[in-house]
Parts: C-alpha cells; structure tokens; sequence
C-alpha cells in the first residue's frame, strides 16, 4: 500500500512571522495525523526556518526549486548541497509555473531531477497540460513526452526516488479542480506508462494530485485507486485547510 502524500507548495508567500506562525499551526495539527506523510515547501529564505522549528517532527521539509549544477558561478541560484544541509527531503521539480515564466524544458527539469536524487532528496517531478491542450485532447500525449523526455534521459530506475504530481494546469490556482474521474484517468495513464517500463516501480510509485485541492474535495480526490496524496498551493497557507486535507488522507489511508 502506498502511504500518502500531502505536500504544502507556499510558492513565493509569507513572511518571516506568517511562517512561522504557519509552520507552528501545522506542527500543533500534525501530532493528529497517522497515517499520512506531510511535507511543506517554503521559499529558500525561510528554510532555515522550517529545519528548526520541524526538527523532532514527523513533517518534512521540501523547497520549490534547486539548481542543475554542483557548485560555482550561478548567480541567484541554490545548490542541491545546499538544500540538503538545511535537512529538506524534497524538492518539487518542473512545477508548471517554473516550465512557463522560468522556460524550464524537460531537459532542465531531469537535470535537476538527478541532482537532487543524486544528493539524496526525493524530486517531486510535476508533470500536466494546459487547457488548450486538454481541448485538443492532447492531455496523454502531453504527460506521456513529459515524462518520456525523464525517462530517456534518466532511465527508469530514477523514479524509485520520485514522487509524480499530476497537475493540470487550467486547475492550479484557478478554483477549478479537475473531477475526481477525470483526475483518476490521468493518473490511471501515468501508472500504466510507467509500468511498461518497470511494473514494480509503477506499483510503488505515489502519484500525487494538484490543482485547487481542497478540504472539500480532497477526500473524494484521494479516495481513486491511483491518487495517492495531494500537492497543495493555495489552501497550504491556511493551517486548518491544509491540516483538513491531511485529515482527509488518513481517513482513506484508513479504508483502504
Ligand atoms: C500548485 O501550485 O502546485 C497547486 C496545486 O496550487 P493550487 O492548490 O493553489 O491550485
């Protein structure tokens, strides 16, 4: 059985005081949650932060972004040596908002993929389609290359150290959130593409939902046979919503 995952992606939110009054909500809530993984992804200024105050926690610490290259002249950017030292267990990779405004290719995103697998953290690979590509009906085949670019690149094996976030794009951020059938297609299709490759990894392998998640669908998200936790934006910056959600993966953790 895969133990699920709910993720908070703060984006570029929150200050100093606002995190960690956020990160304390949390902390308090979480002693409530058993069966779920939690994790929470500041901005890299608060991630020091974050290390302090989830020491000793059952919570993780993720960040949103890491930088290809090892060490050196890469002005404004954040190396994979530097995020493990401050304890986080997770980056988020090819979020859709870093391939749009940031041009990160396929090729960037496995770059980062492996050096963050390489350092010892867990990626968070995201992978979705826009809506005008959901009404061209090109949804598979753009998750399909998406995630083919990272295994030809990579190799199969890397997703042993993956989580995949499905997260259409036309539901991040917009209030709109994908059924929870048209949400289990997706992930139904992602299992089945990974299995060709490897059946075991696809077995294992969490396949998270993103896009408006929120307390009130979460449960009905998380409850299809392929969707196996939650990255989670804007109801991630309000403790109770997000510990909600939280709630919601234990109790199907505790159904199934
Ligand atoms: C996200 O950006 O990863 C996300 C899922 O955002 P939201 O929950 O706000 O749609």
């Amino acid at each position: 059985m895969r133990q699920p995952l709910i993720a908070g992606n703060w984006k570029m939110n929150g200050t100093r005081s606002s995190v960690e009054t956020l990160l304390l909500s949390v902390i308090s809530g979480a002693s409530a949650i058993s069966k779920t993984e939690i994790a929470v992804c500041p901005s890299f200024p608060f991630l020091e932060l974050g290390e302090r105050l989830l020491t000793g926690t059952t919570i993780k610490l993720g960040a949103q972004n890491i930088c290809t290259k090892e060490v050196g002249a890469y002005t404004g950017e954040v190396s994979a040596n530097m995020l493990a030292e401050f304890s986080c267990q997770y980056v988020i990779c090819g979020h859709s908002e870093r391939r749009e405004y940031y041009g990160e290719t396929d090729t960037i995103i496995a770059e980062k993929v492996s050096i963050c697998v390489k350092k010892g953290m867990k990626a968070i690979l995201c992978v979705g389609e826009t809506l005008s590509q959901r009404e061209q009906e090109q949804t598979e085949s753009v998750i399909e290359s998406q995630l083919e670019n990272v295994i030809k690149q990579l190799g199969i094996d890397i997703f042993n150290h993956i989580d995949i976030a499905y997260e259409p794009v036309w539901a991040i951020g917009t209030g709109k959130t994908a059924t929870p059938e048209q949400a289990q297609n997706v992930h139904g299709f992602i299992r089945q593409k990974i299995a060709i490759h490897n059946t075991v990894i696809a077995e294992k392998i969490r396949i998270l939902y993103g896009g408006s998640m929120k307390a009130e669908n979460a449960h009905d998200l998380l409850s299809q046979s392929d969707i196996d936790g939650g990255l989670i934006g804007g109801a991630s910056l309000i403790a109770n919503d997000f510990l909600a959600i939280c709630h919601a993966g234990d109790a199907v953790a505790s159904q199934n």
